[in-house]
């Protein structure tokens, strides 16, 4: 579920908006001060922010600017006044897009999925195709090669490589791999985290050239 912040003074646009995009099935914050929601969005993961210009103790140009030093959350500006001066402010400190009030909420929508599909494409860019010694990795269509076979993964499997060929070179704790990987299911155990490098190993292993590398007491590095 996508987390959307809403940092707006005005209680009828936010009671609007908040019913709209939880009825479009977001995860709604709403904030009606500059410098709670500046707080907010530097504390917790948002996936959109919803920025008003006007707010009390701290303007929506601050407020942007500022999460702009720490974060890149997207950030939709909501102007009250159809000022050119407010929209440039806007962009010029970091702002993805605005919306002049009053907007629709179809059109607003309409700007949330634009920004949303961009940053899919950019994600999706950076992790398209991985590659380590005789391995390698297409994350879109989930294709795992060795050499010129194509090794068959299950899903845990998988993921497991693929943390490993994010993290070339790097020791992880068996506790961070079952947490990224295993999530928090109560009932695993961290030395299912070896079983799996087992099977892992087993499945992308080169003759005698060992890929996972056991770190006694600790977990694995890929190297
Ligand atoms: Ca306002």
């Amino acid at each position: 579920m996508r987390k959307v912040l809403i940092i707006e003074d005005e209680e009828s646009i936010t009671e609007f908006l908040e019913l709209e995009l939880k009825h479009e099935g977001f995860d709604v914050t709403v904030i009606h001060d500059g410098r709670d929601g500046l707080e907010a969005a530097l504390i917790h993961h948002f996936d959109l922010i919803l920025l008003d210009l006007m707010l009390p103790h701290l303007n929506g140009i601050e407020v942007c600017r500022r999460i702009r030093v720490a974060k890149e959350t997207p950030i939709i500006m909501l102007t009250a006044r159809d000022s050119v001066m407010d929209r440039v402010m806007g962009l010029d400190v970091g702002a993805d897009d605005y919306m002049s009030k009053p907007f629709s909420i179809e059109e607003l929508l309409a700007r949330m999925r634009v920004i949303f599909r961009r940053n899919e494409r950019h994600e999706e860019d950076i992790v398209k195709y991985l590659k380590f010694k005789e391995i390698e990795v297409d994350t879109i269509s989930r294709t795992v090669l060795k050499g010129n076979e194509e090794v068959p993964l299950t899903k845990r499997e998988y993921e497991l490589l693929l943390m490993f060929l994010q993290n070339v070179n790097r020791v992880l704790p068996r506790e961070l791999i079952l947490e990224k990987i295993w999530g928090y299911e109560t009932e695993v155990e961290t030395n299912v985290v070896d079983v799996y490098v087992r099977y892992l190993r087993n499945k992308i292993n080169i003759d005698d050239d060992n890929y996972i590398h056991s770190v006694r007491g600790v977990g694995y590095v890929m190297k």
